[in-house]
């Protein structure tokens, strides 16, 4: 377990991640029903962007970097509200000294009623997130393999709510595992929103993912892809995706409105584009999610 994800917090691929996150949770808050949050992989939970491993890479400059304060069309600015304040809170002065991970975005958003579980595999990252939480009764962090969670976890007492997939692609076989992780938790949960992240760096990997996907069996699977480049000589990582199953019915109309900004403000290159396609089924009837 080598991968930081303090070298690469804020980056793009962090926005665009935390942005669809983010308006998942706020449509799960359109009823007063109690729902769940499973993070399987949620890091630290708070980013120092001063530290050694940020200024390394210096990732999060081209990322939420360009984004907190910029100038948007008004309905993008609306829809990605909710998020940029989460980012806002991270910081005393609403500045940009720190950069919240995913379980603290999701727990920003969250209402009393709802709750969040955070698992983390790595001992001094889960160490870091346990200290976070600590006293937090709607926060539950586990020392787990998040991978395992897709079975036991599931379904959660709740019955609504998201799964947050999001490995860091240091091993191979991961575009495997998320596949045969969907699959495993989908049996338990159909009803489940389910947000899986994959990189955009290889390309045959990606196509072989896609078509295993749409060819898994499962209803209503919508892929998200943001590039900043046209695909690279050397493998890089040009672009971000993510798979949302059982997406809300607004989310697609959401992410024609919000993508298109974010792009506009973080693509590197003419030519790299970003896509909203459905994999599986979005005829298929939505259930009470
Ligand atoms: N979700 C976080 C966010 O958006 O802020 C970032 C997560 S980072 C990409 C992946 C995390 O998964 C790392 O903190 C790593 O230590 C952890 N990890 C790696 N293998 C794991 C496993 N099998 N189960 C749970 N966590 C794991």
């Amino acid at each position: 377990m080598n991968y930081r994800h303090a070298y690469h917090a804020g980056n793009f691929a962090d926005v665009v991640k935390h942005a669809v996150l983010a308006r998942l949770v706020e449509y799960l808050k359109q009823k007063d029903k109690a729902f769940r949050v499973i993070d399987t992989h949620a890091g630290i939970g708070l980013y120092d962007l001063s530290s050694e491993e940020a200024q390394k890479t210096g990732e999060w400059h081209c990322g939420i970097g360009r984004l907190l304060d910029a100038k948007m069309e008004p309905k993008a600015a609306k829809l990605l509200a909710p998020y940029l304040d989460a980012v806002r809170s991270a910081d005393p002065d609403g500045g940009l000294s720190a950069y919240p991970g995913s379980p603290l975005i999701v727990r920003r958003l969250l209402r009393k009623q709802d709750r969040l579980s955070a698992i983390e595999l790595h001992p001094a990252d889960f160490q870091l997130l346990k200290a976070l939480f600590a006293d937090d009764f709607q926060v539950r962090v586990n020392e787990l393999d998040g991978w395992l969670a897709l079975g036991a976890h599931l379904p959660p007492k709740e019955k609504r709510g998201l799964v947050l997939v999001d490995p860091p692609f240091e091993q191979e076989g991961e575009f495997d595992r998320l596949v045969d992780g969907l699959q495993r938790a989908h049996k338990r949960w159909p009803g489940g929103i389910y947000a899986l992240w994959y990189p955009i760096k290889d390309r045959q990997a990606v196509a072989d993912f896609r078509e295993a996907l749409a060819g898994c069996g499962i209803p209503k699977i919508l892929d998200i892809r943001f590039e900043l480049r046209r695909p690279s000589r050397e493998p890089r990582l040009d672009g971000t995706g993510m798979i949302v199953v059982n997406p809300p019915y607004t989310l697609e109309a959401e992410l024609q409105a919000m993508l298109p900004a974010l792009h506009a403000l973080l693509a590197q290159e003419k030519g790299a584009g970003w896509s909203v396609d459905w994999l599986a089924g979005e005829d298929e009837r939505r259930g009470d999610i």
